[in-house]
Protein backbone atom coordinates (compact mmCIF):
# COMPACT_ATOMS: atom_id res chain seq x y z
CA UNK A 1 0.00 0.00 0.00
CA UNK A 2 1.85 3.29 -0.73
CA UNK A 3 0.06 6.59 0.99
CA UNK A 4 1.19 9.96 0.96
CA UNK A 5 0.30 11.98 3.87
CA UNK A 6 -0.28 15.68 3.21
CA UNK A 7 -0.23 17.57 6.01
CA UNK A 8 0.84 21.02 7.82
CA UNK A 9 2.56 19.53 10.63
CA UNK A 10 4.64 16.57 11.59
CA UNK A 11 6.72 16.37 14.47
CA UNK A 12 9.57 16.33 15.12
CA UNK A 13 10.01 18.39 12.05
CA UNK A 14 7.55 21.13 12.43
CA UNK A 15 4.86 20.74 15.34
CA UNK A 16 2.45 22.78 16.94
CA UNK A 17 0.57 20.55 18.45
CA UNK A 18 -0.75 16.88 18.59
CA UNK A 19 -1.81 16.73 14.77
CA UNK A 20 2.28 17.00 14.09
CA UNK A 21 2.94 14.18 17.01
CA UNK A 22 -0.09 12.08 15.24
CA UNK A 23 1.27 12.24 11.34
CA UNK A 24 4.40 11.09 12.67
CA UNK A 25 3.49 8.69 14.65
CA UNK A 26 1.09 7.17 12.08
CA UNK A 27 3.50 7.07 9.53
CA UNK A 28 6.10 5.27 11.00
CA UNK A 29 3.65 2.77 12.07
CA UNK A 30 2.74 2.11 9.09
CA UNK A 31 6.27 1.70 7.37
CA UNK A 32 6.90 -0.57 10.00
CA UNK A 33 3.70 -2.17 8.42
CA UNK A 34 5.25 -2.74 5.42
CA UNK A 35 4.00 0.07 3.77
CA UNK A 36 5.21 2.54 1.33
CA UNK A 37 4.70 6.13 3.25
CA UNK A 38 5.62 9.59 2.69
CA UNK A 39 4.75 13.06 3.63
CA UNK A 40 4.70 16.18 1.89
CA UNK A 41 4.66 18.86 4.36
CA UNK A 42 5.52 23.37 3.17
CA UNK A 43 8.97 24.38 3.97
CA UNK A 44 8.30 26.38 6.57
CA UNK A 45 11.78 28.47 7.67
CA UNK A 46 10.93 28.04 10.76
CA UNK A 47 11.31 24.15 10.88
CA UNK A 48 13.79 22.41 13.25
CA UNK A 49 16.27 21.64 10.32
CA UNK A 50 18.28 19.82 12.73
CA UNK A 51 15.44 17.16 12.75
CA UNK A 52 16.40 16.50 8.59
CA UNK A 53 18.52 13.78 7.77
CA UNK A 54 19.93 14.36 4.36
CA UNK A 55 18.18 17.01 3.17
CA UNK A 56 18.69 17.49 -0.68
CA UNK A 57 16.61 19.38 -3.51
CA UNK A 58 15.14 16.74 -5.45
CA UNK A 59 12.71 18.55 -7.94
CA UNK A 60 13.18 21.99 -9.31
CA UNK A 61 11.00 22.12 -11.92
CA UNK A 62 7.61 22.53 -10.00
CA UNK A 63 5.00 25.03 -11.72
CA UNK A 64 1.92 25.59 -9.19
CA UNK A 65 -0.77 27.43 -11.04
CA UNK A 66 -2.51 29.96 -8.62
CA UNK A 67 -5.54 32.03 -9.47
CA UNK A 68 -3.96 34.27 -12.24
CA UNK A 69 -0.28 32.97 -11.68
CA UNK A 70 2.19 30.35 -12.23
CA UNK A 71 4.37 29.65 -9.12
CA UNK A 72 7.72 28.17 -8.89
CA UNK A 73 8.62 25.88 -6.51
CA UNK A 74 11.54 23.50 -5.58
CA UNK A 75 10.99 20.52 -3.72
CA UNK A 76 13.18 19.18 -1.26
CA UNK A 77 13.53 15.33 0.10
CA UNK A 78 15.24 14.27 3.73
CA UNK A 79 14.27 12.11 6.54
CA UNK A 80 12.44 12.95 9.40
CA UNK A 81 12.91 10.04 12.27
CA UNK A 82 13.45 7.82 9.45
CA UNK A 83 10.07 8.80 7.48
CA UNK A 84 10.61 9.97 4.04
CA UNK A 85 9.77 13.48 3.72
CA UNK A 86 8.92 15.79 1.03
CA UNK A 87 9.09 19.74 1.49
CA UNK A 88 7.97 22.32 -0.93
CA UNK A 89 9.25 25.61 -1.44
CA UNK A 90 7.36 28.18 -3.56
CA UNK A 91 9.38 30.73 -4.83
CA UNK A 92 6.84 33.95 -5.28
CA UNK A 93 6.29 37.90 -3.75
CA UNK A 94 3.70 36.05 -1.61
CA UNK A 95 6.49 34.42 0.52
CA UNK A 96 3.73 31.84 1.89
CA UNK A 97 6.16 29.73 4.20
CA UNK A 98 8.49 32.31 5.32
CA UNK A 99 6.84 34.09 8.13
CA UNK A 100 8.74 32.96 10.96
CA UNK A 101 5.62 30.86 12.67
CA UNK A 102 3.26 28.12 11.03
CA UNK A 103 0.08 29.50 11.63
CA UNK A 104 -1.49 32.94 12.00
CA UNK A 105 -1.57 34.82 8.91
CA UNK A 106 -4.07 37.19 7.60
CA UNK A 107 -3.60 34.89 4.42
CA UNK A 108 -3.41 31.17 6.23
CA UNK A 109 -6.73 29.99 4.07
CA UNK A 110 -4.42 30.94 0.48
CA UNK A 111 -1.23 29.69 2.27
CA UNK A 112 -3.09 26.23 2.71
CA UNK A 113 -5.04 26.34 -0.23
CA UNK A 114 -1.72 26.76 -2.10
CA UNK A 115 -0.32 23.75 -0.60
CA UNK A 116 -3.19 21.18 -1.06
CA UNK A 117 -2.55 22.70 -4.95
CA UNK A 118 1.11 22.41 -4.83
CA UNK A 119 1.13 19.08 -2.84
CA UNK A 120 -0.97 17.52 -5.99
CA UNK A 121 0.41 18.83 -9.19
CA UNK A 122 4.09 17.34 -7.41
CA UNK A 123 2.36 14.17 -6.98
CA UNK A 124 1.39 14.29 -10.54
CA UNK A 125 4.35 15.71 -12.10
CA UNK A 126 7.31 13.51 -10.51
CA UNK A 127 4.63 10.52 -11.55
CA UNK A 128 3.11 9.43 -7.53
CA UNK A 129 0.04 7.22 -8.07
CA UNK A 130 -0.58 6.48 -4.13
CA UNK A 131 -3.23 4.58 -3.40
CA UNK A 132 -3.95 6.70 -0.60
CA UNK A 133 -3.59 10.34 0.15
CA UNK A 134 -4.06 11.25 4.02
CA UNK A 135 -4.60 14.59 4.53
CA UNK A 136 -5.07 16.16 8.17
CA UNK A 137 -7.34 19.15 9.21
CA UNK A 138 -8.94 22.25 7.32
CA UNK A 139 -5.54 23.11 6.14
CA UNK A 140 -4.99 20.00 3.62
CA UNK A 141 -9.40 19.45 3.41
CA UNK A 142 -8.92 21.00 -0.36
CA UNK A 143 -6.94 18.15 -1.45
CA UNK A 144 -9.99 15.85 -1.61
CA UNK A 145 -11.68 18.35 -3.29
CA UNK A 146 -9.00 18.47 -5.96
CA UNK A 147 -8.28 15.66 -6.14
CA UNK A 148 -12.23 14.33 -7.62
CA UNK A 149 -12.50 17.49 -9.54
CA UNK A 150 -9.19 18.23 -10.97
CA UNK A 151 -6.37 15.44 -10.62
CA UNK A 152 -8.80 12.37 -11.50
CA UNK A 153 -9.20 13.60 -15.01
CA UNK A 154 -5.24 14.70 -15.00
CA UNK A 155 -4.58 10.72 -14.71
CA UNK A 156 -4.52 10.08 -10.77
CA UNK A 157 -8.18 8.54 -11.31
CA UNK A 158 -7.57 5.56 -8.91
CA UNK A 159 -6.11 7.37 -6.10
CA UNK A 160 -8.34 7.45 -2.89
CA UNK A 161 -8.67 10.36 -0.27
CA UNK A 162 -8.77 9.85 3.80
CA UNK A 163 -9.61 12.46 5.44
CA UNK A 164 -8.75 13.06 9.44
CA UNK A 165 -10.63 15.97 11.47
CA UNK A 166 -8.17 16.54 14.47
CA UNK A 167 -10.32 19.80 15.55
CA UNK A 168 -13.64 20.88 14.37
CA UNK A 169 -12.61 23.97 16.25
CA UNK A 170 -10.81 25.33 13.02
CA UNK A 171 -12.75 25.03 9.87
CA UNK A 172 -11.27 27.07 7.20
CA UNK A 173 -14.24 29.44 6.90
CA UNK A 174 -13.62 32.03 4.28
CA UNK A 175 -14.31 33.76 0.92
CA UNK A 176 -15.09 32.16 -2.58
CA UNK A 177 -12.22 33.80 -4.07
CA UNK A 178 -10.07 30.29 -2.19
CA UNK A 179 -11.90 28.16 -4.80
CA UNK A 180 -10.93 30.55 -7.73
CA UNK A 181 -7.27 30.65 -6.67
CA UNK A 182 -7.00 26.94 -6.35
CA UNK A 183 -8.83 26.53 -9.89
CA UNK A 184 -11.82 25.22 -9.16
CA UNK A 185 -15.30 25.58 -10.24
CA UNK A 186 -17.29 28.47 -8.10
CA UNK A 187 -21.08 27.84 -9.31
CA UNK A 188 -20.30 24.52 -8.96
CA UNK A 189 -19.28 23.91 -5.57
CA UNK A 190 -21.26 26.84 -3.87
CA UNK A 191 -23.94 25.17 -3.03
CA UNK A 192 -25.71 23.46 0.26
CA UNK A 193 -24.71 20.26 -1.16
CA UNK A 194 -21.31 20.82 -1.32
CA UNK A 195 -18.71 23.41 -0.11
CA UNK A 196 -21.32 26.37 0.94
CA UNK A 197 -20.45 26.94 4.94
CA UNK A 198 -24.30 26.02 6.68
CA UNK A 199 -24.34 29.24 8.84
CA UNK A 200 -22.31 31.78 7.23
CA UNK A 201 -24.13 33.56 4.14
CA UNK A 202 -21.67 33.27 0.74
CA UNK A 203 -18.65 31.68 2.89
CA UNK A 204 -16.71 28.56 2.30
CA UNK A 205 -16.38 25.92 4.62
CA UNK A 206 -13.11 23.54 3.69
CA UNK A 207 -13.52 21.48 6.48
CA UNK A 208 -16.69 20.71 5.02
CA UNK A 209 -15.47 20.06 1.47
CA UNK A 210 -13.53 17.77 3.05
CA UNK A 211 -16.05 15.51 4.57
CA UNK A 212 -17.99 15.13 1.23
CA UNK A 213 -15.39 14.79 -0.88
CA UNK A 214 -13.13 12.09 0.89
CA UNK A 215 -13.58 8.44 0.57
CA UNK A 216 -13.27 7.95 4.59
CA UNK A 217 -13.44 10.42 7.11
CA UNK A 218 -11.97 9.76 10.47
CA UNK A 219 -11.62 11.37 14.08
CA UNK A 220 -9.18 10.68 16.58
CA UNK A 221 -11.26 9.43 19.11
CA UNK A 222 -14.83 7.48 19.55
CA UNK A 223 -16.15 9.59 21.74
CA UNK A 224 -15.21 13.07 19.76
CA UNK A 225 -16.59 11.00 16.76
CA UNK A 226 -19.93 10.80 18.81
CA UNK A 227 -19.95 14.37 20.14
CA UNK A 228 -19.30 16.44 16.55
CA UNK A 229 -22.21 14.53 15.23
CA UNK A 230 -24.77 14.71 18.24
CA UNK A 231 -23.46 17.58 19.96
CA UNK A 232 -22.49 21.41 19.50
CA UNK A 233 -19.15 19.85 19.13
CA UNK A 234 -19.94 19.51 15.98
CA UNK A 235 -19.38 23.50 15.20
CA UNK A 236 -21.96 23.77 12.96
CA UNK A 237 -20.98 20.74 10.64
CA UNK A 238 -22.69 18.29 13.07
CA UNK A 239 -25.57 17.77 10.20
CA UNK A 240 -23.12 17.25 7.09
CA UNK A 241 -21.45 14.47 9.52
CA UNK A 242 -24.61 12.97 10.41
CA UNK A 243 -25.12 12.78 6.70
CA UNK A 244 -22.08 11.37 5.94
CA UNK A 245 -22.10 8.72 8.89
CA UNK A 246 -21.63 5.67 6.76
CA UNK A 247 -18.17 7.43 6.02
CA UNK A 248 -17.35 8.47 9.51
CA UNK A 249 -15.33 6.59 11.56
CA UNK A 250 -13.45 7.33 15.44
CA UNK A 251 -10.17 6.35 15.57
CA UNK A 252 -8.21 6.60 18.91
CA UNK A 253 -4.94 8.20 18.41
CA UNK A 254 -1.69 6.42 18.91
CA UNK A 255 1.07 7.97 20.76
CA UNK A 256 4.61 6.96 19.64
CA UNK A 257 6.39 4.62 22.20
CA UNK A 258 9.95 5.23 20.21
CA UNK A 259 10.24 8.96 21.61
CA UNK A 260 7.42 9.06 24.91
CA UNK A 261 9.08 6.14 26.98
CA UNK A 262 10.88 6.91 30.22
CA UNK A 263 12.39 3.50 29.81
CA UNK A 264 14.22 5.11 27.12
CA UNK A 265 13.98 9.05 26.50
CA UNK A 266 16.74 10.82 25.95
CA UNK A 267 15.48 13.94 26.89
CA UNK A 268 15.26 13.14 30.59
CA UNK A 269 17.70 12.51 33.23
CA UNK A 270 16.75 9.35 34.87
CA UNK A 271 14.99 6.46 33.21
CA UNK A 272 12.80 4.43 34.93
CA UNK A 273 9.78 2.43 34.33
CA UNK A 274 6.64 0.94 36.90
CA UNK A 275 9.19 -1.58 38.66
CA UNK A 276 11.78 1.14 39.19
CA UNK A 277 9.82 4.21 40.14
CA UNK A 278 12.15 5.73 42.69
CA UNK A 279 13.71 7.17 39.60
CA UNK A 280 10.75 9.18 38.87
CA UNK A 281 11.45 10.86 41.90
CA UNK A 282 15.15 11.80 41.01
CA UNK A 283 13.42 13.40 37.43
CA UNK A 284 11.15 15.44 39.57
CA UNK A 285 14.20 16.74 42.07
CA UNK A 286 16.01 17.97 38.56
CA UNK A 287 12.71 19.25 37.40
CA UNK A 288 12.62 21.13 40.46
CA UNK A 289 16.35 21.95 40.46
CA UNK A 290 15.87 23.50 36.63
CA UNK A 291 12.56 25.38 37.67
CA UNK A 292 14.32 26.42 41.21
CA UNK A 293 11.41 25.28 42.95
CA UNK A 294 11.75 23.78 46.10
CA UNK A 295 12.42 20.28 47.86
CA UNK A 296 9.94 20.03 49.59
CA UNK A 297 7.56 16.70 50.84
CA UNK A 298 4.49 17.91 48.17
CA UNK A 299 2.82 16.09 44.92
CA UNK A 300 3.71 18.51 41.72
CA UNK A 301 1.14 18.91 39.27
CA UNK A 302 1.81 19.67 35.68
CA UNK A 303 -0.12 21.49 32.82
CA UNK A 304 1.91 21.20 29.16
CA UNK A 305 -0.52 22.60 26.31
CA UNK A 306 -1.62 25.24 23.94
CA UNK A 307 -3.15 28.14 26.01
CA UNK A 308 -6.10 28.20 23.93
CA UNK A 309 -10.05 28.49 25.15
CA UNK A 310 -10.10 24.54 24.35
CA UNK A 311 -8.00 23.65 26.66
CA UNK A 312 -10.11 25.38 29.51
CA UNK A 313 -8.25 28.71 30.42
CA UNK A 314 -10.38 30.00 33.48
CA UNK A 315 -10.03 26.21 35.03
CA UNK A 316 -6.01 26.13 34.37
CA UNK A 317 -5.90 29.75 36.02
CA UNK A 318 -8.11 28.59 38.94
CA UNK A 319 -5.99 25.38 39.41
CA UNK A 320 -2.82 27.28 39.94
CA UNK A 321 -3.87 28.74 43.21
CA UNK A 322 -6.15 26.13 44.38
CA UNK A 323 -3.14 23.38 44.03
CA UNK A 324 -0.99 26.05 46.38
CA UNK A 325 -3.74 26.48 48.45
CA UNK A 326 -3.96 22.63 49.15
CA UNK A 327 0.08 22.26 49.50
CA UNK A 328 0.96 21.01 45.99
CA UNK A 329 2.97 22.44 43.49
CA UNK A 330 2.11 23.79 39.94
CA UNK A 331 4.42 23.76 37.13
CA UNK A 332 2.76 24.95 33.11
CA UNK A 333 4.87 25.11 30.22
CA UNK A 334 2.08 26.71 27.61
CA UNK A 335 1.97 28.73 24.77
CA UNK A 336 -0.89 31.29 23.37
CA UNK A 337 -1.38 32.33 20.10
CA UNK A 338 -3.77 34.88 21.28
CA UNK A 339 -2.34 38.06 22.92
CA UNK A 340 -4.76 38.37 25.31
CA UNK A 341 -4.54 34.83 26.78
CA UNK A 342 -0.69 35.30 26.43
CA UNK A 343 -0.96 38.59 28.77
CA UNK A 344 -3.09 36.90 31.36
CA UNK A 345 -0.74 34.45 31.83
CA UNK A 346 2.43 36.59 32.00
CA UNK A 347 0.11 38.48 34.46
CA UNK A 348 -0.19 35.64 36.70
CA UNK A 349 3.65 34.27 36.29
CA UNK A 350 5.22 38.24 37.30
CA UNK A 351 2.52 37.54 40.51
CA UNK A 352 3.75 34.68 41.67
CA UNK A 353 7.36 35.11 40.24
CA UNK A 354 8.52 34.43 43.99
CA UNK A 355 6.89 31.67 44.84
CA UNK A 356 8.68 28.80 45.34
CA UNK A 357 6.03 26.12 44.42
CA UNK A 358 5.10 27.30 41.28
CA UNK A 359 6.54 28.11 37.59
CA UNK A 360 5.13 29.07 34.90
CA UNK A 361 7.09 28.95 31.54
CA UNK A 362 5.92 30.26 28.73
CA UNK A 363 6.69 29.07 25.38
CA UNK A 364 7.19 26.25 23.55
CA UNK A 365 9.74 24.00 24.53
CA UNK A 366 9.96 20.17 23.30
CA UNK A 367 12.81 19.12 25.80
CA UNK A 368 11.06 20.87 28.85
CA UNK A 369 7.76 19.00 28.39
CA UNK A 370 9.59 15.75 28.57
CA UNK A 371 11.28 16.85 31.71
CA UNK A 372 7.96 17.73 33.07
CA UNK A 373 5.74 14.28 32.38
CA UNK A 374 9.12 12.59 34.37
CA UNK A 375 8.70 14.95 37.15
CA UNK A 376 5.47 15.41 37.75
CA UNK A 377 2.94 13.84 39.90
CA UNK A 378 -0.25 14.42 38.45
CA UNK A 379 -1.10 16.25 34.99
CA UNK A 380 -3.95 18.61 34.82
CA UNK A 381 -6.37 18.48 31.23
CA UNK A 382 -9.01 20.92 32.21
CA UNK A 383 -10.32 20.92 28.53
CA UNK A 384 -13.90 21.97 27.24
CA UNK A 385 -13.89 20.09 24.37
CA UNK A 386 -10.75 17.70 23.73
CA UNK A 387 -10.78 15.66 20.39
CA UNK A 388 -8.07 12.93 21.25
CA UNK A 389 -5.68 14.93 23.57
CA UNK A 390 -2.28 12.99 23.90
CA UNK A 391 -1.16 14.63 26.70
CA UNK A 392 -2.99 12.40 28.93
CA UNK A 393 -1.54 9.09 26.96
CA UNK A 394 2.13 10.23 27.69
CA UNK A 395 1.10 11.15 31.33
CA UNK A 396 0.18 7.20 31.98
CA UNK A 397 3.08 6.31 30.37
CA UNK A 398 5.21 8.30 32.83
CA UNK A 399 3.55 7.73 35.83
CA UNK A 400 2.16 11.46 35.65
CA UNK A 401 -2.11 10.70 36.96
CA UNK A 402 -4.08 12.57 34.59
CA UNK A 403 -6.65 15.12 36.50
CA UNK A 404 -9.19 15.65 33.00
CA UNK A 405 -12.77 16.98 32.55
CA UNK A 406 -14.72 14.14 30.78
CA UNK A 407 -15.22 14.99 27.01
CA UNK A 408 -13.76 13.50 23.52
CA UNK A 409 -10.75 11.27 24.09
CA UNK A 410 -10.28 11.92 27.65
CA UNK A 411 -13.50 10.07 28.02
CA UNK A 412 -12.05 7.43 26.54
CA UNK A 413 -8.82 7.20 27.96
CA UNK A 414 -9.24 8.17 31.65
CA UNK A 415 -10.91 6.21 34.19
CA UNK A 416 -11.56 7.71 37.71
CA UNK A 417 -9.79 6.13 40.42
CA UNK A 418 -13.09 6.49 43.00
CA UNK A 419 -16.22 6.21 40.17
CA UNK A 420 -15.65 4.46 37.20
CA UNK A 421 -17.17 1.14 36.37
CA UNK A 422 -13.53 -0.63 35.08
CA UNK A 423 -11.70 -2.88 37.63
CA UNK A 424 -9.35 -1.30 40.05
CA UNK A 425 -6.26 -2.10 37.43
CA UNK A 426 -8.14 -0.44 34.83
CA UNK A 427 -8.58 3.05 36.79
CA UNK A 428 -5.92 5.20 35.75
CA UNK A 429 -6.71 9.10 36.85
CA UNK A 430 -9.29 11.26 38.26
CA UNK A 431 -12.06 13.15 36.30
CA UNK A 432 -14.47 15.71 36.43
CA UNK A 433 -17.98 16.35 34.09
CA UNK A 434 -18.94 19.93 34.83
CA UNK A 435 -16.92 23.19 33.43
CA UNK A 436 -16.75 24.69 36.71
CA UNK A 437 -14.23 25.23 39.42
CA UNK A 438 -16.14 23.41 42.16
CA UNK A 439 -16.05 20.23 39.86
CA UNK A 440 -12.12 20.59 39.14
CA UNK A 441 -11.66 21.09 43.05
CA UNK A 442 -13.28 17.98 43.78
CA UNK A 443 -10.68 15.76 41.18
CA UNK A 444 -7.77 17.76 42.57
CA UNK A 445 -8.61 17.69 46.08
CA UNK A 446 -9.36 13.79 45.24
CA UNK A 447 -5.61 13.76 43.80
CA UNK A 448 -3.70 15.12 46.49
CA UNK A 449 -5.67 13.46 49.17
CA UNK A 450 -4.26 10.26 47.67
CA UNK A 451 -1.12 11.03 47.59
CA UNK A 452 -0.93 12.72 50.75
CA UNK A 453 -2.93 10.33 52.66
CA UNK A 454 -2.25 6.92 50.90
CA UNK A 455 0.81 6.61 48.95
CA UNK A 456 0.63 3.13 48.07
CA UNK A 457 -2.32 3.38 46.15
CA UNK A 458 -1.25 5.84 44.69
CA UNK A 459 1.59 4.26 43.70
CA UNK A 460 -0.95 1.31 42.06
CA UNK A 461 -2.68 4.29 40.42
CA UNK A 462 0.67 5.12 38.77
CA UNK A 463 1.40 1.73 37.99
CA UNK A 464 -2.26 0.76 36.60
CA UNK A 465 -1.86 3.89 34.14
CA UNK A 466 2.03 2.83 32.83
CA UNK A 467 0.75 -0.61 32.17
CA UNK A 468 -1.70 0.26 29.43
CA UNK A 469 -1.11 0.59 25.99
CA UNK A 470 -1.68 3.69 23.78
CA UNK A 471 0.83 2.90 21.06
CA UNK A 472 -0.02 3.10 17.17
CA UNK A 473 -0.16 -0.75 17.23
CA UNK A 474 -4.30 -1.02 17.44
CA UNK A 475 -4.71 2.01 15.58
CA UNK A 476 -2.43 1.64 13.25
CA UNK A 477 -4.45 -1.13 12.04
CA UNK A 478 -7.45 0.33 12.27
CA UNK A 479 -5.67 2.44 9.31
CA UNK A 480 -4.76 -0.23 7.10
CA UNK A 481 -8.09 -1.38 7.81
CA UNK A 482 -9.35 1.59 6.44
CA UNK A 483 -6.88 2.28 3.73
CA UNK A 484 -7.82 -1.21 2.21
CA UNK A 485 -11.75 -0.80 2.46
CA UNK A 486 -11.38 2.26 0.20
CA UNK A 487 -8.97 0.99 -2.10
CA UNK A 488 -11.67 -1.92 -3.17
P1 LIG B 1 -3.40 19.75 20.83
O1 LIG B 1 -3.14 18.99 19.58
O2 LIG B 1 -4.81 20.23 20.95
O3 LIG B 1 -2.43 20.84 21.07
P2 LIG B 1 -2.68 17.27 22.20
O4 LIG B 1 -2.82 16.87 23.62
O5 LIG B 1 -3.31 16.39 21.18
O6 LIG B 1 -3.21 18.76 22.08
O7 LIG B 1 -1.13 17.36 21.81
C1 LIG B 1 -0.28 18.27 22.43
C2 LIG B 1 1.16 17.94 22.05
O8 LIG B 1 1.91 19.15 22.02
C3 LIG B 1 1.85 17.05 23.07
O9 LIG B 1 2.90 16.35 22.45
C4 LIG B 1 2.44 18.09 24.06
O10 LIG B 1 3.55 17.57 24.77
C5 LIG B 1 2.86 19.18 23.10
N1 LIG B 1 2.87 20.52 23.65
C6 LIG B 1 1.81 21.32 23.91
N2 LIG B 1 2.22 22.51 24.36
C7 LIG B 1 3.57 22.47 24.41
C8 LIG B 1 4.58 23.41 24.81
N3 LIG B 1 4.27 24.63 25.23
N4 LIG B 1 5.87 23.03 24.72
C9 LIG B 1 6.19 21.78 24.29
N5 LIG B 1 5.29 20.86 23.90
C10 LIG B 1 4.00 21.20 23.95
Amino acid sequence: MFTVMVTPECASVAKVGGLGDVVQGLAQELAIRGNNVEVILPKYDCMRYDRIWDLTKTYTDLWVPFYDQWIHCDVYFGFVDNIKCFFIEPHSEHNFFNRGKYYGDVDDVARFAFFSRAALEFMLKSGKQPDVIHCHDWQTALIPVLLYEVYHHLGMGNTRACFTLHNMGHQGITGKEVLMQSGLDVTKLMTAEKMLDPHHHDAVNLMKGGIIFSNFVTTVSPTYAFEIQHTEQGQGLQGVLQANSSKLGGVLNGINYDIWNPEVDPLIPHHYNKDALPNKVKNKQALRQRLMLRDDFKPLIAVVSRLDKQKGMDLILHAIYYALSQQAQFVLLGAAAEDSINAKFWEVKHELNDNPDCHLEIGYDEELAHLIYAGADMILIPSIYEPCGLTQMIGLKYGTVPIVRHTGGLADTVFDANYSDKPYEERNGYVFTDVHPLALESAMNRAIGLWYKYPRYFRQLRANGMRQDHSWNHSGQDYVNIYEHIRS
